[in-house]
């Protein structure tokens, strides 16, 4: 569709900010506009309902900051909501505009601006995947990343993520030191450029995009060591549970990635049936290759080997990790639509029986899948377990109950900030910092629903 048609049909003045942004690169067919305002939402059979049908009027490519602060600027003029994307693979509909307007797809800035010993400094539509082929030749790679990092962007992890794989060893990403420095675009007629240091990077971590749009991101990175993809099976899940909490309290094995989980979840894995045999509870691992022998060490005759690989995730490859947080959900999605999942954080003093109460709780209605982290320092758990959806009113149910026994819920079932942590409400620092760099509200609006525009 032509620009000036999808402008009559929009509800804001798209042909005003067509003119004042010049040649920053948009798109505007419909089709397209459509496809790129939506995330994996649709893990959720709430939001799947929720957000059928939302979309941008237009998408804006920016190249650089200098882009990115022309269509601040004309958004903020004209009154036009604006959503920053990165790849869009948040499950919360972070990424979708619910009040339509501009998606900012920031994919093409993807510059490294520099490298040092054990920190890069970069662009925020850089891939992690591109970011640690980068950074390995020098010895280092991303202290954590989602599941997702073959697709998703590092702007997009700051800006909707919380921690992943190498978490068992640095916790995520609000965990001081893990964001070193955000550089920031405020939407106003005149926007700023902030340099957010240590703890001030944390008003734009998981808030959605609400509190500004990054422009650079500086972050720490660990020992890129050879990593060995490793499955253990179990007759008892209560066992692979306590060889994955040996591990991970084991400061001396080197590691990046435990993850238990309980059959028949591994039932699903397609193309690792060979390595899951019936009926056996795995846990799944990255353990570094000079530390596997203490590795196996450790878990005796416990449990069984049934696979052990070199790591690799260049194009081509699966790494074992695309099996573990939220990849474990999409790989029993693929076969079937009918479940869903939740994100727990178990308390670290009574992990084991905190777990065992919740599956005994809910028996074959939700089967856990559980992730080795730190959290303050502490090893816990936090959970990805595979829910049987019936109806929405009793997985709020399931919500409630696992909250009155102590265990923390991150609901993946609702789309603003304050309902979707555990604490039920924005930090001061986030809202305040809203004020600051998005007086009208037009920062992804819908998503942050205690904050009230400080402008008209
Ligand atoms: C199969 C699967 C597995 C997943 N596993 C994990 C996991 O292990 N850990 C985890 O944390 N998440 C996980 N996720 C969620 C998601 O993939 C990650 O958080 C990912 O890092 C998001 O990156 P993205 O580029 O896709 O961001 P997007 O989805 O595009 O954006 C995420 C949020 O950040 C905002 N944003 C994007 N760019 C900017 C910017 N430049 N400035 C300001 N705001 C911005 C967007 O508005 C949006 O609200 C998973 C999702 C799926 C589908």
């Amino acid at each position: 569709m032509p620009a000036a048609a999808a402008a009559t049909t929009a509800r804001y003045d798209i042909d005003g900010f067509l003119k004042i942004i010049g040649d920053v690169p948009v798109t505007t067919d419909v089709q397209r506009v459509r496809l790129r305002s939506r995330d994996y939402f649709w893990y959720s059979p709430v939001l799947n309902k929720q957000l059928h049908g939302k979309s941008a009027d237009v998408v804006a490519t920016p190249r650089n900051e200098a882009d990115v602060i022309r269509v601040a600027a004309a958004c903020a003029k004209l009154r036009i909501p604006l959503t920053p994307r990165g790849a869009a693979t948040g499950n919360y509909g972070q990424a979708v505009p619910l009040e339509g307007g501009v998606l900012l797809d920031l994919t093409n800035m993807t510059a490294i601006e520099w490298q040092k010993p054990g920190v890069i400094r970069c662009e925020p539509g850089l891939k992690m995947n591109d970011l640690d082929a980068a950074s390995r030749p020098n010895g280092f790679e991303l202290r954590m990343h989602p599941s997702t990092k073959r697709m998703a962007t590092i702007g997009g992890f700051v800006g909707g993520g919380s921690g992943g794989i190498g978490s068992v060893n640095y916790g995520g990403l609000r965990e001081p030191g893990n964001i070193l420095a955000a550089r920031v675009v405020t939407l106003e007629e005149t926007p700023r450029v902030m340099e957010l240091r240590t703890d001030a990077a944390q008003k734009v971590n998981r808030a959605y995009g609400t509190t500004g749009i990054i422009t650079a991101l500086e972050m720490p990175l660990a020992p890129a060591w050879p990593w060995i993809d490793v499955i253990v099976a179990f007759d008892d899940f209560f066992d692979a549970m306590q060889f994955g909490y040996d591990v991970a309290l084991a400061d001396g094995i080197v590691k990046k990635l435990l993850t238990p989980m309980m059959w028949p979840i591994p039932q699903h894995f397609n193309a690792l049936k060979a390595h899951c045999p019936e009926g056996k509870h795995v846990i799944f691992c990255m353990i570094a290759e000079q530390s596997v022998e203490s590795f196996k060490a450790v878990l005796g005759a416990r449990g069984t080997i049934t696979f052990e690989q070199p790591h690799d995730d260049s194009a081509g490859k699966e790494p074992l990790y695309e099996y573990t947080w939220n990849h474990t959900t999409l790989q029993w999605l693929k076969q079937d639509r009918s479940i869903t999942y939740l994100q727990c954080l178990f308390p670290h003093d009574r992990l084991l029986e905190s777990v065992k109460q919740m599956i005994e709780m809910f028996p074959d209605e939700v089967l856990p899948h559980t992730e080795f982290i730190r959290f303050a320092g502490k090893v816990t758990c936090s959970a990805l377990p595979i829910v049987r959806y019936t109806t929405e009113e009793r997985l709020n149910e399931i919500i409630a109950l696992h909250e009155k026994n102590g265990v923390f819920i991150a609901n993946p079932h609702v789309v603003t900030l304050e309902d979707g942590t555990r604490h039920k409400s924005t930090g001061a620092d986030q809202l305040g910092m809203k004020a600051e760099a998005d007086p009208y509200g037009l920062l992804n609006p819908g998503k942050m629903r205690t904050y009230k525009p400080v402008k008209s």
